[in-house]
């Protein structure tokens, strides 16, 4: 799993996406850490490429607004991850449009569920530095089951889909 900083971001822009919503804490910093050079410089080149640029975070207004702020950031706080209304909030903000958005975050029951709750493209990424707080360690572990699930029923789906576009085939056949 890749983590923010090595995301092909010139490639999504490509693609059509013009705005990011970020999650803060082991996503762009690590957990409780402040706004640092290697996130600003990762916002300052994003906002070269043309993106826009937003955190979502369930954190309070003081965590949130002192890290969005020094780089210019749009920002939602008590988001209600994994309610689907923080991403909403933000994107209309942005005044962007839901498929032009996409999201980066390191913790399933979080950012991926809303993400996914929200309709929108997202990235699931390593997170960085150590995690503090026992329910963080727990969730982790009920993640990994979980996350394996995804995987393989991705690649049922792969599968299925394969068999069927063959089967096509020899029906034109
Ligand atoms: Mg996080």
């Amino acid at each position: 799993m890749q983590s923010t900083y090595d995301i092909d971001y010139e490639d999504m822009y490509s693609r059509g996406f013009r705005g990011i919503l970020f999650d803060i804490d082991n996503t762009l910093v690590g957990h409780n850490a402040p706004q640092d050079d290697r996130s600003m410089a990762l916002l300052k080149r994003l906002g070269e490429i043309g993106y826009k640029c937003a955190v979502v975070s369930n954190n309070g207004y003081e965590r949130v607004s002192s890290f969005a702020d020094p780089a210019g950031m749009f920002y939602v706080y008590k988001a209600g991850k994994p309610l689907g209304r923080g991403y909403r909030q933000a994107i209309e903000d942005m005044g962007l449009k839901p498929d032009e958005v996409f999201c980066v975050g390191d913790q399933i029951f979080t950012d991926v569920w809303g993400a996914n709750r929200a309709g929108l493209m997202n990235i699931l990424v390593k997170p960085l530095g150590r995690d503090i707080g026992l329910h963080i360690y727990l969730k982790r572990i009920i993640e990994k089951p979980i996350m394996l699930m995804v995987v393989l029923g991705n690649k049922r789906r792969i599968q299925k889909f394969m068999r069927n576009s063959e089967s096509d085939d020899h029906v034109r056949q």
